[in-house]
């Protein structure tokens, strides 16, 4: 929701479409432990979106 963060639960901005963000920047706080193994997946979904996007418009 818009407010609630930066991007939406795709990874995409709210404010410029079809612009994504697929790192560190996208937790919403400090997680408290070593982040690399949450932002390798987040990361990983957030791609996959954008991939099927694009295959979704090709077909
Ligand atoms: C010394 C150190 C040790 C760490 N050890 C651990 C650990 O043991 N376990 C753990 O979970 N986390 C660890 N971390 C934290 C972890 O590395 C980061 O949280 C994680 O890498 C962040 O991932 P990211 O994709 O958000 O950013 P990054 O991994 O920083 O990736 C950003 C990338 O963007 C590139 N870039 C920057 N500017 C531009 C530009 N203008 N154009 C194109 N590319 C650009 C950079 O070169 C870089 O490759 C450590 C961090 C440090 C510094």
């Amino acid at each position: 929701m818009v407010g609630d963060g930066a991007v939406d639960a795709h990874g995409e901005s709210w404010d410029a479409e079809r612009l994504y963000v697929c790192n560190g920047s996208v937790l919403p706080t400090a997680v408290g432990v070593n982040p690399m193994i949450t932002i390798q997946p987040v990361a990983y979904c957030v791609a996959n979106g954008i991939a099927d996007s694009i295959s979704d418009k090709t077909t």
